[in-house]
């Protein structure tokens, strides 16, 4: 039986998720960006929260933790590179582990970059991937923590996935995302279209969230770093992908 997948919004411009076995009547928080917002979501649908899957370290990710800890006892899984960072974790995995919610199973996947000890949670029977601040629709997180060879690899991983993976990220970003990757690859056919969608759903006060990854892989130029289109646009031309990604990662910080 599928899960049922929540989205909604939290602070300004994080995206909140939960998880929900029908089976069981486990519901996990993806990240714990704001406790009242996951409180709402939680009453709106008669819900309670059993886990809390966290993907980093960053205090807009991990605010709520204590408190929903706190209120429901929920078990705290996160990233074992990031133990150090983070309170309240109960489970650390890393790339390659599994862990369960009720009948409902993940694979973790590492995706360092954006910090160094980010991970996912793909839910391969679902075809759903929660990307955090890895990777965005059109774009991916901001490198802080790395260099672009690691970032590169984790990104990587994810595009291997079933393209019909419905790709659930950390936040909003999609229209000023859309901006830089039209400026990089202004003639993608697919980038056109995906901005065009997002605009709408944006106009009719939809998150553009999920975004369908063989979508992602066809328009974000993050994830077409390894294509001559995205090298010749960045005076990269027979580059190693590692330093387009490197390249367009730098341009759109200064964008
Ligand atoms: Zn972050």
């Amino acid at each position: 039986m599928p899960a049922q997948i929540a989205v909604f919004t939290a602070r300004s411009d994080n995206f909140g998720y939960l998880v929900h076995d029908r089976e069981t009547g486990r519901t996990a928080a993806i990240d714990a960006p704001e406790e009242k917002a996951i409180l709402d979501a939680l009453a709106a649908h008669g819900w309670t929260l059993s886990d809390i899957l966290v993907t980093h370290h960053h205090g807009d990710h991990t605010e709520a933790i204590g408190p929903l800890k706190a209120r429901f006892g929920a078990r705290v899984v996160g990233p074992r590179g990031e133990a150090d960072k983070i309170e309240g974790l109960d489970e650390l995995v890393s790339g390659g582990d599994r862990i369960s919610v009720g009948a409902l199973s993940f694979e973790v996947i590492d995706v360092p970059g954006h910090t160094l000890g980010h991970i996912a949670y793909h839910a391969p029977e679902e075809k759903a991937l929660f990307s955090g601040d890895a990777l965005f629709s059109l774009g991916v997180g901001r490198m802080f923590e790395g260099t672009p060879e690691p970032m590169w690899a984790g990104l990587k991983r994810l595009k291997a996935l079933d393209p019909q993976t419905a790709v659930y990220c950390g936040h909003e970003y999609t229209l000023a995302n859309a901006k830089f990757a039209l400026s990089v690859d202004p003639s993608n056919e697919s980038l056109i279209a995906r901005a065009e969608e997002a605009k709408g759903q944006i106009e009719s006060g939809l998150p553009t969230i999920p975004a369908r990854l063989g979508d992602e892989i066809a328009a974000n130029p993050f994830l077409r770093a390894d294509t001559e289109a995205l090298a010749g646009r960045m005076g990269l031309q027979g580059a190693d992908p590692v330093e387009v990604f490197g390249a367009l990662r730098r341009a759109k910080d200064q964008f």
